[in-house]
């Protein structure tokens, strides 16, 4: 039977009840319940309170300051009376990182491991395979591991594995995200759905953290030794993949993030509404998606600061429609559809429409060398995938522009969303996101979006064409801007 409207509005309206796990751990009875509910109990292995110490192991959200997962950890480790210590585990094959990310990431971790001391913790890094969150419990005799969340599918598939293998109980908090994303457990169809939704809950999760002074020094784990964590000597002793290098005018880490995010709203964040669709300003957008992909801030700590300042109110709507409504749609698409970062993930009514114009003349068919190395006929074109090359980064109006000119240029769909893929991946310093791949999937797939009127080769996907792109902004001034970052003395 279908629901009448005033029932759907009704539901729509009502909050979920709190939705803790039954089975916490020890030690999180006066924790508030916005902490509690990110909480997942991913084993049914017993807590071994006469182990030595806690293990929170640290993945995605790589800070100690404004970290659910830290804190978590840190409650227990409290209640248990025992030290704390936070583990992270360096894969030098990570989905395919490039030295790119691997500098940016380690140079991040350099300050969190102080953090960690800072906050009363231990921290140890270790290699990838030769270690692994289980061996470690195993060689610390830890009483519980406590890790974080990441939607991916190796990540995921990483936590499930260390589920199985650890002796003892593991939880995961979901600390990457303002609303948890099990708050949501169907695909949403659209920001659409999804908005209404957060912005019932809010208020409920949209608060500051509950940070625990760890009560047993860690001194006694000192023994416990890891990798050093000179990012520099790292990097060059790794047996990394080859890809684009390092971009050390890159600021990276929990101080470089806080920095920009204080720039910004003092700024920038007024005229944001604006200029987020001019690519040719520099700084029209916040900059803060390569700190928030390596979680060395809060996404809460950001959406806090903007809403407690002072800039004009639709500003601020605007930044948080893209902060948390479609970062956070891009979790659940990622979390919830399997096929997230391939074909079949597309939406039936796109497939079709791509499908019937599968045999569509394109205007111009590109290899991927002549994409990558940005010679195509397309000015506008090649000076995105210059930026994203140089830069690590492209403003996000010229990403839509660049991926929906991969589908018009390949012979077939599916090509260019792995083509997209690939260039995005390796390039962007924020890269092998969430966001990454629901945004191909948007250009290339009509993904969260819906039907526009058909055309050639896109079908009832959404279009952008040179011309009216061109009409939006001062193009020759961006081109001008990346030339003068990439390649200095063509910038005229
Ligand atoms: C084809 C394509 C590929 C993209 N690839 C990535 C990627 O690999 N990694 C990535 O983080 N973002 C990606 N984006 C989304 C977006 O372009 C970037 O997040 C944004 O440009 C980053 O710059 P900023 O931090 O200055 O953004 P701001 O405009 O200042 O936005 C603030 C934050 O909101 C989030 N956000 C902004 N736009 C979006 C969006 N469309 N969808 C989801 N979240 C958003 C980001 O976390 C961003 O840091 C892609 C977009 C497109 C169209």
């Amino acid at each position: 039977m279908k629901k009448s409207k005033n029932t759907e509005n009704e539901s729509m309206s009502k909050k979920p009840a709190f939705r803790a796990e039954p089975d916490l751990p020890i030690g999180l009875e006066d924790v508030p319940n916005h902490l509690k509910e990110r909480v997942t109990r991913r084993n049914k292995k017993p807590m071994k309170r006469e182990g030595r110490c806690v293990v929170y192991w640290m993945q995605r959200s790589q800070r100690a300051v404004g970290n659910p997962a830290f804190d978590i950890a840190a409650h227990v480790a409290n209640a248990l009376k025992k030290p704390m210590v936070v583990f992270f585990c360096l894969d030098p094959g990570f989905a395919e990182a490039a030295p790119r990310h691997f500098d940016f990431m380690l140079r991040g971790i350099e300050e969190t491991a102080a953090q960690v001391k800072n906050q009363g913790a231990h921290f140890v890094m270790r290699l990838h395979p030769t270690n692994s969150p289980a061996t470690f419990c195993e060689e610390v005799d830890a009483c519980i591991l406590v890790g974080d969340e990441n939607p991916l599918r190796d990540p995921e598939a990483w936590r499930q594995d260390t589920a199985k293998k650890v002796k003892v109980a593991f939880y995961t908090v979901d600390s990457d995200v303002v609303v948890p994303s099990k708050m949501f457990p169907k695909e949403e169809y659209a920001a659409r759905t999804l908005r209404p939704k957060i912005t019932r809950l809010m208020d409920d999760f949209l608060v500051a953290g509950h940070e625990p002074t760890l009560k047993v020094s860690p001194e006694e784990l000192h023994e416990i030794k890891g990798l050093p964590l000179s990012s520099e000597d790292l990097l060059q002793s790794l047996p990394l993949n080859t890809g684009p290098g390092p971009l050390p005018s890159i600021p990276s880490g929990y101080a470089a993030a806080t920095k920009q995010l204080a720039d910004f709203i003092e700024n920038h964040l007024s005229t944001y509404p604006n200029n987020s669709n001019h690519p040719e300003k520099a700084h029209g957008t916040s900059r803060l998606s390569f700190y928030l992909h390596f979680g060395q801030i809060d996404p809460r700590t950001i959406a806090l600061a903007v809403r407690r300042c002072k800039a004009p109110k639709e500003a601020k709507e605007a930044f948080l429609e893209e902060l948390i409504v479609r970062r956070e749609l891009a979790v659940n698409y990622v979390l919830r559809n399997p096929d997230y970062d391939r074909y079949e993930g597309f939406p039936e009514w796109a497939k079709k429409t791509l499908e019937e114009h599968a045999g569509d003349k394109r205007p111009y068919l590109y290899d991927a060398e002549t994409l990558e190395k940005a010679q195509t006929h397309d000015p506008l074109w090649n000076a995105a995938q210059l930026e994203m090359i140089h830069t690590g980064r492209t403003h996000g109006y010229m990403r839509m522009y660049w991926a929906k000119k991969i589908l018009e240029w390949s012979a077939h769909p599916e090509q260019a969303q792995k083509q997209a893929i690939l260039l995005n991946d390796r390039y962007f310093l924020d890269g092998r996101d969430p966001n990454g791949y629901t945004n191909i999937a948007w250009a290339i797939g009509g993904k969260h979006d819906r039907p526009w009127p058909e055309r050639a080769v896109f079908g009832k996907v959404r279009y952008m064409s040179f011309k009216s792109t061109s009409r939006k902004f001062r193009y020759r001034d961006y081109i001008k801007r990346v030339n003068a970052l990439c390649c200095p003395g063509l910038e005229k």
